[in-house]
């Protein structure tokens, strides 16, 4: 039984089936993502007692994508270094919700769990095993289906010429359930995004720089659209795209968090200093406060950073001291009516959310020199040195019991 949060599901299945577990069940406990952290739905934004964590289990960070590569002449093998077969976990995996983890962990003996571990359950969290025991039957299929992406291409200066640049737009269109914030709020702000572009083209402007706009499918099932447009265009794009601007989750509360290659990170400062935040009435970029995370994975840009090497940049607006995770995060809560009665009344974060995006796409594609910024990219690697040294000499992630991160 595993707990949600600090890495990806995949990685908490794949280091218990390595270790000999018959099942794994992940719960979501309520110091995470419920109650200890604020008002749960219907009230709030945090997760209910019964609000359930649906995910990917795939071992997406040894290689995203499908993981039968049925769209490519390279098999995983080829392209990542990984057997379609080893992507997937063999045991059954089961997500939960702490209104039904709770009996179970309350009936766990053994010594106590470490400091770190204790949730937000009334009660000393143990280790086990047992007495508590659970039989777990899962029935799931795996079968291939179609999935489509759909892109829209806006011709720069130099479409269809050696000289051509292209700068990308993406965005999730398949979701858990309801997915109003996950990835609707995201593909509302795409849909203005590309009406606002429209309306400029019918005025005689003209980017630069050629835009493509996509609509991903698949993108909750293992990034699957994504890498596989990514993979198919590889070498056009590695000649080609300057930037990747993405959106998933455009809109779970008021608080923006951005993750950017360095390179990027001056115009996404520039285009929020000239848009306002609706509920403080400041300059977006003063609301923000400017704190750009790293980009690693988990949305649609992983191909384009992470194998192509496109510089990148991940856009959304979350509930206040979220540090990124939210509660309602693809579960059946995510839906319309609580988007419109407490997540965004006014939906003016989605339209702020479509003007930041908009802004950032049509300077990055109008500008005639690609923005680097050499010192930031130097004082990022050398952070990203130090993180890695850090990692390595497992401090502050082993504690003794080291797993793969
Ligand atoms: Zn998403």
């Amino acid at each position: 039984m595993v707990r949600y949060g600090r890495c990806f599901r995949g990685l908490k299945v794949m280091n218990a089936e390595r270790r000999g577990a018959a099942a794994v069940i992940i719960y979501s406990d309520p110091a995470d993502d419920g109650f200890t952290q604020g008002k749960v739905y219907p009230d709030g934004p945090w997760r209910p007692r019964t609000g359930v964590q649906r995910g990917s289990a795939q071992f997406a960070s040894l290689c995203a994508g499908d993981v039968a590569r049925i769209y490519s002449k390279a098999s995983a093998l080829d392209l990542c270094g990984y057997a379609t077969e080893d992507l997937v976990p063999k045991i059954p995996v089961l997500p939960m919700s702490w209104g039904d983890a709770e009996p179970i962990l309350r009936r766990l003996g053994g010594a106590d769990a470490p400091g770190g571990f204790q949730g937000g359950l009334d009660f000393p969290y143990k280790l086990g095993p047992g007495p508590s025991v659970v039989r777990v039957m899962v029935e799931s299929t795996m079968k291939a289906r179609a999935i489509w992406n759909v892109c829209a291409v806006v011709p720069g200066k130099h479409y269809g010429t050696e000289d051509d640049r292209m700068v990308l737009l993406g965005n999730h269109r398949d979701a858990w359930v309801f997915g109003a914030s996950d990835p609707n709020s995201g593909t509302s702000a795409m849909i203005e995004v590309a009406k606002g572009i429209g309306r400029l083209l019918r005025k005689g402007w003209r980017p630069h720089r050629t835009m493509k706009i996509c609509s991903w499918d698949g993108e909750e099932y293992g990034l699957l659209g994504s890498t596989a447009w990514g993979e198919t265009y590889e070498e056009e794009l590695r000649a080609k795209a300057v930037s990747y601007f993405n959106m998933d989750v455009a809109v779970a509360g008021t608080e923006l968090v951005v993750g950017a290659s360095p390179s990027l990170e001056k115009l996404v400062r520039e285009a929020a200093a000239s848009l306002t935040d609706p509920v403080s009435g400041k300059p977006l970029l003063e609301a923000w406060g400017g704190l750009i995370r790293t980009l690693g994975t988990g949305s649609d840009y992983t191909v384009f950073l992470d194998r192509i090497g496109i510089p990148s940049v991940d856009l959304a607006f979350k509930p206040q001291g979220s540090n990124s995770s939210y509660g309602l995060y693809h579960s059946v809560y995510d839906s319309f009516s609580w988007m419109e009665r407490v997540g965004d009344p006014a939906f003016e974060y989605h339209a702020l959310a479509a003007r930041l995006w908009g802004l950032l796409a049509i300077r990055a594609a109008g500008r005639s020199v690609v923005e680097v910024h050499p010192p930031t990219v130097a004082g990022r690697l050398a952070l990203y040195l130090e993180e890695l040294q850090e990692l390595r000499a497992g401090r502050g992630v082993c504690e003794g019991h080291c797993f793969e991160i």
